[in-house]
């Protein structure tokens, strides 16, 4: 029987990070390798996070290169394969060959459990790998289960075999809820979401230790381990509990997070990065851009050199045409005035402010 491998990617943002430091802290008994998928891009605040996390770890974050025999830098080699393309939103050639495909090759054929740092407040599901070698879990949720789990275990055809499963568990006074739960059927009234919330509400480690056992007689990853720790889990963790676990830990947030003080028009106002990832991500916003340009100058004219024969970063707009001085005035103004509508809402965090799409785009490289 092959021993399952529990594997965890650092983006460099802040989610992946401190679902690390958590993973540490309260599930030491779980050996996890840790992963990099580096396009040589990144800014050098992710690499210097990368090198902090690793001395908190004890232990090394492999750094996966996708072309590594080339003499070339990773993401340069693929734009010459694509003749000078550039990746966008409609064509993120960059998240499958930078990202993905090293990925996959690290993991190779054995079962592996893969680690996401979705967190409790948010409501996407991430990149799920479709190798059936490859399972995800999710810490940061209630559900640390994928979808594609939970819509296996509560097929009708399956009722039975989970009865048995609870059965066989459960001895305490729950017992007959449980049942219950489980023998209604999924239809127009009672919907999936549903039945999972009525699971996690009367139990969350009822239901963990069910679907463990219910995955044994099917052919996932965790069906070859004995025990599993996170099946303990009862928490939801937030963008504010992910902050405090960062802060706590002495790692602190990613140092492109902090806000920078800019004027405009006798205003003030704040800005920063809001992800990780490549320096010159199409997925970030204008004002990211004119933050790059005031506070990374070399690395803006690095990102300007690739706009050539047609193709720029943004559909519509190069570089040279975004820093002409109305230009970022008017992208300046126009900052200031969604985030004094949105600063009057929610978080202390300029992230929350500024981050609007923040689960759109490459989950791999942002999370
Ligand atoms: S960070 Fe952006 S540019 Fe870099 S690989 Fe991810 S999607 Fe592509």
């Amino acid at each position: 029987m092959s021993k399952v491998r529990h594997v965890l990617g650092i983006s460099g943002g802040k989610d992946s990070t401190a679902l690390a430091i958590y993973l540490k802290d309260k599930y030491p008994q779980l050996d996890l390798e840790y992963y990099f998928c580096d396009t040589d891009k990144e800014l050098d605040e992710t690499y210097k996070l990368i090198e902090k996390l690793e001395s908190f770890l004890g232990k090394k974050i492999k750094r996966l290169k996708a072309a590594e025999d080339s003499p070339e830098q990773q993401f340069d080699h693929f734009l010459k394969i694509y003749g000078g393309f550039l990746p966008s939103s409609n064509a993120r050639w960059c998240t499958q060959k930078l990202k993905l495909e090293p990925f996959e090759k690290f993991v190779g054929t054995e079962p592996v459990v893969s680690y996401v740092a979705i967190r409790g407040d948010e409501d996407r599901e991430g990149y799920i790998s479709h190798k059936r070698n490859i399972q995800s879990i999710f810490p940061f949720r209630k559900n640390i289960w994928s979808e594609e789990i939970i819509s296996l275990f509560f097929e009708n055809s399956n009722i039975k075999i989970v009865e048995d499963i609870f059965y066989n568990i459960s001895s305490n006074g729950i017992l007959d809820s449980l049942i219950n739960i489980t023998k209604e059927p999924l239809s127009f009234n009672y919907s999936r979401e549903r039945k999972l919330n009525d699971f996690l509400s009367l139990s969350t480690k009822s239901f963990n230790h069910a679907i463990f056992n219910f995955l044994k007689i099917k052919d996932y990853p965790l069906s070859f381990e004995d025990y599993y720790p996170i099946l303990e889990n009862e928490e939801s963790l937030n963008r504010e509990d992910i902050f405090r676990i960062l802060k706590d830990s002495g790692i602190g947030i990613p140092e492109y997070y902090n806000k920078i003080e800019f004027n405009i028009n006798g205003k003030k106002s704040f800005y920063s990065r809001s992800r990780s990832g490549c320096f010159f991500c199409f997925f970030q916003q204008k004002i990211e851009w004119i933050w790059l340009y005031e506070n990374h100058r070399d690395l803006f004219e690095k990102a300007k050199e690739y706009e050539k024969d047609g193709y720029t970063w943004m559909q519509g707009e190069s570089l040279n045409e975004l820093i002409k001085p109305e230009r970022i005035e008017k992208i300046k103004e126009d900052y200031i005035k969604k985030t004094t509508n949105k600063s009057n809402t929610k978080s202390p965090y300029l992230i929350d402010i500024i981050s609007d799409a923040e689960g759109e785009g490459c989950n791999i490289c942002f999370i």
